[in-house]
Order: structure tokens, then sequence, then C-alpha cells
């Protein structure tokens, strides 16, 4: 068989399902305004949440950091690739956790994908069980596919379910694996109790904290600090393309198992390091993240939160016929549960026409049937933005009654 025609029966089938995806090109703008063929569109999808990739000190850092280092870092980070930025950057973020893991040392990577796929795979070596939540990021699932270890999944939240997992494992290492925030429902893991378990059953906890780093705590230190953990156990996987404004990713956990994988994580060691600009300029972004413009804008996603999820409740209840749901978000993330890929690609679609880009989440992103706007809030979206969404869903769903 060609293999175009292979390739082409199976688009077919993709756009019959109404599961096409398509890439738009932004033609300027940074969150939460970006223009689109000529129309500014206020955005309502970004993972930018405190707003800092449009921050004048992020631009001026990252040009003092080329007119420093250049562009590229050149080579992986064993062999020139690491810089003094990239070091000042672990050592802050070792600083930053060392409240929270005892002995911490920090990693850098490109890309949380990346990130994640260095402590599982390097990690789940064949002594080892790895739990994996159900709703667990991309990344950890293809991780855990790829690591050499026994594998098992327990369902959302179910800590009762991981218990009786971890209670029937004989592996001799048992690493439990979840996002602290998920990212396609915008509520939090029980890591209080997962980490109790871990305790209990002398296992390891690995938490994804891509969209709780820089959000949640009290300095924006992320979930860790929101819930005040403290445990060698717990291995912190954190990103910096979404509320640190610029792009890498990184580990913090106890000194031996960030030296582990410098040693054994072959897409550390195989790669090319970040440019030391973005290294540099995350500094900045740190300074801000911890510093009076953080707390400031963390302050105004809670308001913003609150404002949205009442407008949201309020809304449903005014159009109980389309069967429209929230999730238990307490983040920034308020996805907007529809139901059908269609009708929520029909809802993007009216939003759009307003002059709202709010993004339709179909499986198998999420299971089947739960197809769902994916409201993420911005740290500089004021209440006036917030109400323009509010006013266009109220209209685009009186439209969808009407049509039903
Ligand atoms: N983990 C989670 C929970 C994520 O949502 C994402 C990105 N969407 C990643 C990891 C990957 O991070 P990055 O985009 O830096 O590769």
């Amino acid at each position: 068989m060609s293999l175009l025609d292979h390739l082409s029966a199976k688009l077919g089938a993709i756009s019959a399902q109404s599961l096409k995806r398509s890439l738009r090109r932004a033609d300027t703008g940074t969150a939460p305004r970006q223009t689109i063929n000529g129309r500014e569109l206020l955005m309502f999808c970004s993972n930018d949440y405190l707003g800092l990739a449009a921050e004048p000190a992020i631009a001026d850092a990252l040009a003092d950091g080329a007119r420093r280092w250049g562009g590229g870092s050149g080579a992986s980070p064993l062999v020139s690739g690491h810089s003094a930025a990239h070091e000042a950057v672990t050592d802050t973020l070792a600083r930053w956790y060392a409240p929270h893991i005892p002995q911490a040392r920090a990693i850098g990577f490109c890309t949380g994908y990346m990130a994640n796929l260095a402590v599982v795979t390097a990690l789940g070596d064949e002594h080892t069980e790895i739990f994996s939540e159900k709703l667990n990021h991309a990344s950890l699932i293809d991780a855990a596919r790829l690591a050499r270890a026994e594998v098992s999944r327990y369902r959302h939240a179910d800590v009762d379910g991981l218990r009786r997992l971890l209670a029937a494992s004989t592996a001799k290492v048992k690493l439990i694996v979840t996002d602290a925030v998920f990212s396609m429902d915008g509520d939090l893991a029980p890591l209080p109790a997962l980490l109790a378990l871990a305790e209990e059953f002398d296992a390891w906890l690995v938490v994804d904290d891509a969209h709780g780093f820089g959000v949640l705590g009290e300095h924006g230190r992320g979930t860790l600090e929101h819930f005040g953990l403290n445990s060698e156990r717990l291995i912190l996987v954190g990103t910096l393309g979404k509320a640190a404004g610029l792009a890498g990713a990184f580990v913090a956990a106890h000194a031996t198992i960030v030296e582990y994988l410098l040693q054994a994580a072959r897409n550390f060691i195989f790669s090319t390091a970040s440019p030391p600009a973005v290294e540099h300029a995350l500094l900045t972004s740190f300074a801000l993240i911890e510093g009076p413009l953080g707390a400031q804008r963390r302050a105004n996603l809670v308001a913003r939160q609150a404002q949205l999820r009442d407008g949201l409740l309020a809304l449903i209840a005014r159009h109980p016929r389309l069967g429209w749901q929230l999730t238990d978000a307490a983040t920034p993330i308020q996805p907007l549960i529809v139901g059908g890929n269609a009708e929520v690609m029909a809802l993007a679609a009216a939003l759009e026409a307003a002059g709202l880009r709010v993004p339709g989440i179909r499986p198998p992103t999420v299971a089947a049937g739960t197809a769902r706007l994916r409201i993420t809030l911005c740290g500089t979206h004021t209440a006036a933005d917030v109400d323009t969404l509010l006013t266009a869903l109220d209209r685009a769903a009186a439209a969808q009654e009407q049509a039903a």
C-alpha cells in the first residue's frame, strides 16, 4: 500500500470525527492579546499565567543575555553547553526548594516534555514499578511507555486505589507519578495524601508542577509551597515556558537523585543545552515571580478565577438544556465541559467571531464525550476582559440552545 494513500485514509477519518487539528499563525502579540489575520483577539488560551512573556524587563534581559552569551549554547551540557547563567538558574531553584526537599539540587532541561522523559526513564529501571495517575500529561504517559519499569495506572485522584496497588507491589523501587495541576481540568492532585502513601509504602513521588510553578504558593513556588510539603521523597518537575514566560524546565530533588539524572538521563546527556540568553532572562523572571509584581498578578488571578467561575455557574443555570459543566478547577485553568466535538468547535468558532480566542479541546486529549473549552486566565486579564468572555459565551449558548 502506498504510504500516502494510507495516511490520506487516516486523515480522512480524523476529519470525519471533527478531530482535525491545524496551526493558527499569530502575526503579533503576547498573551492576552494576539493579532491573527489583521484582527486582534482577546486570548483565554495561553499558559503564560502571570503575563510575564510580555514584560519589558524580560525582553531586555533576553537582549542583554544575547549580547553577553550570543545565540545558542552550541553543545550538550556535559560537553560545553553549561554556562554560568544555567548554573545561576539551577542554584536559584535549589534555594527555592530547599524548604521543601532536604538536600535539594536542581537540573535544567529545554522543555517540560524532556524533563519528564528524563525523570521517568532514568528512574524507571527494571527494578521499579511506576504508579501513574490516569489523567497525567502526555509527556509522563510517553515517558512511562519508554521506561523499562512495570507501569500500573490509578484512577484520577483515587488515593484508595493507589494504596491497593502499592500494597500489592513487590517492586524494589516504587515511583508514584502525577501532575500537580491537571492541565485539562485545572484541579489539584491530592498531594498531601499521595506523599503520606509514599512515606507509608517506601515510595517516591514525582510531581509535575507545570501549571503550578509561578502561580500557586505565597512566593509562586508552586504546589509544594501551596500545600507546605517537605520530604526527601519529592521529585519536582517545573516548566519555565508557562508562568515563567520564557522556555525550559527543571527537576528539583535530593542531590543524589539529580546526580543520577546527570549520569543516566539520555535525553539530558545527548541534547543541546538551552540558549544561555534564555537562562540569563530566567533570572529576571524568577525575581519578578517572587517580587511584588508576581504577588500582584497572583492576587489578580485569584480574583479573576472567582469572577469567571461565578459567571460560568450563572450561565450554566441560564442554559440548563445544553448540559454544560464545570470541573473542580482551583487554578487559572477553568474548563467548560460542553460534551460533543462538533459542538465545542462551533462554540470556539462563535467566540472567535466575537473577537475571543478560546481553544476547544477534544479526544484523545480528553475522554470521549467531554470535549471542552479550555479557558485559561492570565495575570494581566482585567475584570472587563472576563466580562467580555462571559457575555460572548452567553450569546453563543443562547444560539446553540435555539439550534438544538
Ligand atoms: N507537563 C504538563 C502537565 C504540561 O501541561 C506540559 C505542557 N503542556 C508539559 C509537562 C510539557 O512542558 P513543555 O511545554 O515545557 O514541554
